[in-house]
């Protein structure tokens, strides 16, 4: 089965037993400029950015620091409003979506509460989660043996009852990571989650997310400054280049799914690399 079909073949088993509102996670993004003002500075963190977004994608923002990854990603989630050009998600404003739960989002830190203990993190989002989605009507999180089922796939199986402080950084980013799919958002925003974990740890997270982006069906959009990151992880990798913050390219990757760490042997992920590198070089020269 392709990607498309393991992910259509995912949600279609999702919309069997919920309600399908909210399923389509289709982003559009038109025309979008973002100037912040602080102190008399003035700076574009975004000028007339078009992308789309199809339900169920993996797609990265990559580009170096201050090229507004993290605007763009904020927007879609509405977390911060654009100046100009339109976004829509399924239809609806990021507000709206964002106020009917339609966003996951994985910050760099973990954020766990330091007092519960690894299962009790996962479930008080998704607690609060069922409540007010309940009162919605447009969400069903994930229930229990589902969660119990995430832990053990990223192999915490047998750290249910531990307190955050008892796990590594990488322990604690994969608890982050199963808490943002266990609340079934369709949408993932993911900024930077990597960026402090060491390399071997981060390459393995790479393919839990994979894995758990797989299962789970939902739009991933993940902000990453690595080119090897965003070539193994995504279906389209978007180049952004700063001053003014705006997208160079969009790259299709042409890796089969699933993916697995013998493809950084592949030549077609080298070739893939080497073109997004040349492309930040010109970018960032020009
Ligand atoms: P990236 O995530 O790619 O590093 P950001 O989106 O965080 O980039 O920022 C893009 C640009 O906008 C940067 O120059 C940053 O300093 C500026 N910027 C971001 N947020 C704000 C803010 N709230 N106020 C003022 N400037 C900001
Ligand atoms: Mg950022």
């Amino acid at each position: 089965m392709t990607t498309n079909e393991t992910n259509r073949a995912n949600r279609a088993n999702r919309t069997n037993e919920q309600p399908d509102v909210g399923r389509r996670a289709h982003v559009r993004i038109e025309g979008v400029g973002k100037v912040f003002q602080r102190r008399g500075q003035i700076t574009e963190a975004l000028r007339d950015v078009d992308l789309d977004i199809a339900e169920g994608e993996f797609i990265s923002l990559l580009g170096p620091s201050g090229c507004g990854k993290s605007t763009l990603l904020r927007i879609i989630g509405g977390l911060v409003s654009n100046d100009t050009g339109v976004v829509t998600v399924a239809g609806a404003t990021p507000e709206t979506a964002r106020e009917a739960k339609q966003f996951g989002l994985v910050p760099q830190a973990p954020a766990l509460l330091p007092w519960h203990t690894v299962a009790k993190n996962v479930r008080f989002l998704t607690d609060l989660h069922t409540s007010s989605a309940s009162a919605a009507g447009s969400q069903t999180v994930l229930g229990s043996a589902e969660i119990d089922g995430l832990l053990a796939a990223v192999g915490l199986g047998s750290f249910h009852d531990a307190l955050p402080h008892e796990l590594s950084g990488g322990m604690q980013q994969r608890v982050s990571l199963v808490r943002a799919f266990a609340l079934g958002a369709p949408i993932l925003l993911m900024d930077e989650p990597f960026a402090a974990l060491d390399e071997i740890t981060r390459s393995d997270m790479r393919y839990l997310l994979l894995d758990l982006w797989q299962r789970s069906g939902a739009t991933v959009v993940f902000v990453t400054h690595s080119v090897t990151e965003a070539v193994i992880l995504s279906d389209r990798v978007v180049v952004m280049a700063p001053r003014p913050g705006r997208v160079v390219t969009v790259e299709d990757v042409s890796l089969a799914r699933p993916r697995s760490p013998e493809m950084e042997d592949d030549p077609v992920f080298h070739e893939h690399v080497s073109r997004l590198r040349t492309h930040l070089r010109e970018s960032h020269s020009a």
